[in-house]
């Protein structure tokens, strides 16, 4: 009986890697294709002279833990991962924050690695902005009437994203993320506001475009 099926389990694992990596490659394309945030965020960082390219951008890997995805600014790439990435929504949620680092990456001299309150904005930012706390958000609305949810959520996710890739204490993060959580969470660049959802996200694309419409006319 033990004879029986001895190259499955290799057989099965293979498989499923390359179904990831497949699913992970395909979803992509359609998140960069279709996500009103996404296509915001692609125009923008385009207008700033750091246009995207999806092969030379973007890495789908496996990754440790239940890490969704990453911005490694040592090469300008954005790590997806493609063993804890459920769904489309989840990709899509995924490229928007990221692409929010990338975007703070090119338009500003970030210093990522030495000075904690300009990640802590980075991610207020991504929080803010990607519809990371727009979904919970709308429950507790709807649930408690919590206006001030939006703005706890954000602080709450940024402090544990801070956590998650430098080794400080969550004293230090939370510091961080209090001195500069006033300016960066009213920083709305390239939405112009908090697209709450797609079609908010649309509008502020739409937007985008008028606006330098009329600037390249002058
Ligand atoms: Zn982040």
């Amino acid at each position: 009986p033990e004879q029986l099926a001895p190259e499955q389990p290799q057989q099965g694992f293979l498989s499923r890697f390359l179904a990831d990596d497949q699913k992970c490659q395909l979803m992509l394309l359609k998140t960069l294709q279709t996500n009103p945030y996404v296509k915001l965020l692609l125009d923008a960082m385009k207008r700033s002279g750091c246009a995207v390219n999806r092969e030379r951008h973007f890495s789908c890997e496996d990754c440790n833990g239940n890490v969704s995805g990453g911005f490694d600014a040592s090469v300008s790439q954005i790590v997806l991962c493609q063993n804890n990435i459920r769904n489309q929504a989840h990709m899509n949620r995924v490229v928007t924050h990221e692409l929010i680092h990338t975007f703070d990456h090119c338009r500003a001299h970030v210093d990522w690695f030495t000075n904690v309150r300009h990640l802590a904005c980075s991610e207020i930012r991504a929080a803010n902005l990607s519809g990371d706390c727009s979904l919970v958000n709308e429950i507790f609305r709807l649930r408690f009437g919590l206006k001030q949810h939006h703005q706890t959520c954000v602080r709450d996710r940024a402090i544990l994203s801070i956590l998650a890739v430098r080794n400080v204490s969550k004293e230090v993060a939370e510091k961080a993320v209090d001195e500069v959580f006033e300016s960066c969470f009213n920083d709305h660049e390239p939405f112009g506001r908090i697209p709450h959802n797609k079609t908010y996200a649309k509008y502020a694309h739409r937007d985008f475009q008028n606006r330098h419409r009329y600037y390249s006319n002058i």
